[in-house]
C-alpha cells in the first residue's frame, strides 16, 4: 500500500510546475495519518465541508477488483448525493464508513450497465440492511423511471414479504421517486445546487454530467463522454473537474484488436483520450483535475502530460478530495 501510494503521488506530480501546485492550493496527504482509522473514513468533517470521495473508479462492463464500477459520491456538509452505482458501489461506501441506508439521492449519468448494475443492492439492501425510511430519489435520463419500476416489480416478492408479511419494514423506505430529466438545474436545496448538463457519449444519448456547486465552490463530473463543448462550457471556474479516459494506446496494442477493430474503435471514439482529456484540462484550468472511470496507468499520466501541465490526479478507489480553500487529496489507507 505504501508503494502505491507514494507511485500515485509521485505520477500526480508529474511535470508539474510547483508554483501551480501552491497557486491551486492542491494538497497530497497520506490517509493514514489522522482521518483514517482501520480503514475506515472518521466522519469528523466540519459540518460545512464540501467532499468527493470516488468510490469505484473502473471503466466498462468487465469485473475490475482494483477498481469498482463506476460511482462518486460527494457530501456538501450533511447532505449526500451518490452519482452512478456500479458495481461494488455498497461495498466500498461502507468501506468509506458511510451506512448505505443513508444514501437517499442518486443521480445517473446514463443507462450503461457499469453505471446502474448494483441499483438494486442500494435499493433493497439501503433498506431492509441498511434501514432506510424515507423515500429513495433518483434523476437520470429518459429511461430511468421505467428502469426503476422495473427493479421494483424484479423484487416484488422479496419486498411484499420484508414490508407486509415478516419483518414489516416501513413502505416508505422501499418507496422509490425517480425523475427523467433534461439539462438544467435538477436540485437546488439546502445551499447546494447540482446541474446537469448534456455530454457526448456517441449513440448512448442523453447523457449527463454533473455540476455540483456548494459554498462558493464547485465539482464537475463528466460521466461517459469524448470532448464535449458542452462540458468545457458548464465547467468554466469549477474547482475540481473529475473527468473519464480511455486509453486508446493500450486497447490498439492488445493482440485481440485486429479482430474486433471495428467494435474497439466505436468505444474509443465514445469516449476521451488522454491528450484530449488534457486539452479539456488546459481549457478549463480547474484546481485539480482528476481521472475516473478510467485506467489506473502511468501511461495514462504521461499522454495527458503532452497536453496539460497543472495539477492531476489519477483514478484510485476511496480517494477523497476536501474543496474549501484549499483542495486536499487523500489516498485510503486499507
Ligand atoms: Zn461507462
Ligand atoms: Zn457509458
Amino acid at each position: 500500500m505504501i508503494k502505491g501510494l507514494f507511485f500515485a503521488v509521485s505520477v500526480a506530480c508529474l511535470a508539474l510546475p510547483l508554483e501551480w501546485s501552491s497557486q491551486a492550493g492542491v494538497r497530497w496527504t497520506d490517509a493514514g495519518s489522522g482521518s483514517m482509522r482501520g480503514g475506515a473514513v472518521v466522519q469528523s468533517a466540519p459540518a460545512d465541508s464540501f467532499k468527493v470521495v470516488l468510490l469505484g473508479t473502473g471503466g466498462g462492463p468487465p469485473v475490475n477488483l482494483q477498481q469498482f464500477g463506476a460511482s462518486i459520491l460527494v457530501e456538501a456538509g450533511s447532505e449526500r448525493f451518490l452519482f452512478d452505482c456500479g458495481r461494488g458501489t455498497t461495498q466500498r461506501l461502507t468501506q468509506a464508513g458511510v451506512p448505505i441506508g443513508s444514501i437517499s439521492r442518486l443521480f445517473l449519468t446514463h443507462l450503461h450497465s457499469d453505471h446502474v448494475i448494483q441499483i438494486p443492492d442500494l435499493v433493497l439492501t439501503g433498506w431492509a440492511g441498511g434501514g432506510r425510511t424515507i423515500p429513495l430519489e433518483v434523476w437520470g435520463p429518459d429511461g430511468t423511471r421505467d428502469m426503476m419500476d422495473h427493479i421494483q416489480q424484479a423484487f416484488a416478492f422479496d419486498i411484499h414479504v420484508r414490508r407486509d408479511v415478516d419483518e414489516k419494514l416501513p413502505g416508505e423506505g422501499i418507496t422509490v421517486v425517480s425523475h427523467d430529466i433534461k439539462q438544467g438545474i435538477v436540485f437546488d436545496e439546502h445551499g447546494v445546487k447540482v446541474t446537469a448538463f448534456l455530454v457526448d457519449h456517441g449513440p448512448v444519448q442523453p447523457a449527463f454530467g454533473y455540476r455540483v456547486d456548494y459554498r462558493g465552490h464547485s465539482v464537475v463530473l463528466s460521466g461517459d463522454t469524448r470532448v464535449s463543448e458542452n462540458l468545457i462550457r458548464f465547467a468554466q471556474g469549477v474547482d475540481v473537474l473529475v473527468h473519464e479516459v480511455v486509453d486508446a494506446v493500450a486497447i490498439r496494442a492488445r493482440p485481440t484488436y485486429p479482430a474486433n477493430r471495428e467494435r474497439m474503435e466505436s468505444i474509443i471514439a465514445h469516449h476521451t483520450t488522454p491528450e484530449q482529456a488534457g486539452e479539456v484540462f488546459s481549457r478549463v484550468k480547474p484546481r485539480l483535475a482528476v481521472y475516473s472511470h478510467a485506467p489506473n496507468s502511468e501511461a495514462v499520466m504521461t499522454q495527458t502530460r503532452k497536453t496539460y501541465a497543472g495539477p492531476l490526479q489519477g483514478p484510485e478507489d476511496l480517494l477523497t478530495i476536501e474543496i474549501g480553500e484549499k483542495v486536499e487529496v487523500r489516498h485510503f489507507a486499507r
